[in-house]
């Protein structure tokens, strides 16, 4: 694709809502996908409706679109933070051009995710203490291996995942981080 004039309007469709911007905005992160979207001609310009697709998120790209505007990304606040920094590498965009009053927004899952690993760290640690002979076959001895020491089988970890969480429940976006611990 030849490029597009500066002052021409762009048609972007975003997962179905179409968006409109002037060519010359999409200069303001250089680095970007967009800054270079010519280039993404081939894969994502239809020419039915003379747009460009991409299957994202459209009500984060309409904050992604404003930063292009206003020279520097807000986000919005009750999105977990490991969303948008998926959103972020893929429209290839660093990190640093997110306004400092949106920091904590994009990294508070990061907090999250170091307070679940720091509490399975030491509830870990607490029940090693406990020795339990091995291989006993106290029905007993058994039950409470299960139920409390998280090393004990796999089931066990996952209840106590999920009292972990119910602990924490009160934080914002934490159901959304703990898929990522359990992944890790
Ligand atoms: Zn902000």
């Amino acid at each position: 694709m030849e490029p597009i004039p500066e002052d021409s309007i762009v048609r972007i469709n975003v997962g179905g809502i179409r968006f409109q911007c002037y060519r010359k905005a999409l200069n303001t992160f250089p680095d970007s996908k967009l800054a270079s979207i010519e280039k993404l001609a081939t894969e994502c310009y239809r020419n039915d409706s003379n747009e460009f697709f991409f299957d994202r998120n459209p009500l984060l790209f309409a904050f992604i679109l404003d930063g292009y505007r206003k020279g520097l990304l807000h986000l919005p606040k009750d999105h977990c933070g490991i969303t948008y920094k998926e959103e972020l590498e893929f429209w290839n965009l660093s990190a640093r051009w997110v306004a400092p009053c949106c920091w904590e927004t994009l990294y508070k899952c990061d907090s999250d995710v170091e307070t679940m690993k720091q509490l399975l760290i030491s509830f870990k640690r607490t029940n090693e203490k406990m020795l339990v002979k091995e291989g006993s076959d106290d029905l007993k001895t058994r039950l409470w291996q299960f139920l409390e020491i998280p090393n004990s089988s796999k089931h066990a970890m996952v209840i106590m995942l999920v009292s972990v969480i119910d602990t924490l429940s009160g934080k914002t976006g934490l159901n959304a981080c703990a898929s990522s611990v359990v992944a890790d």
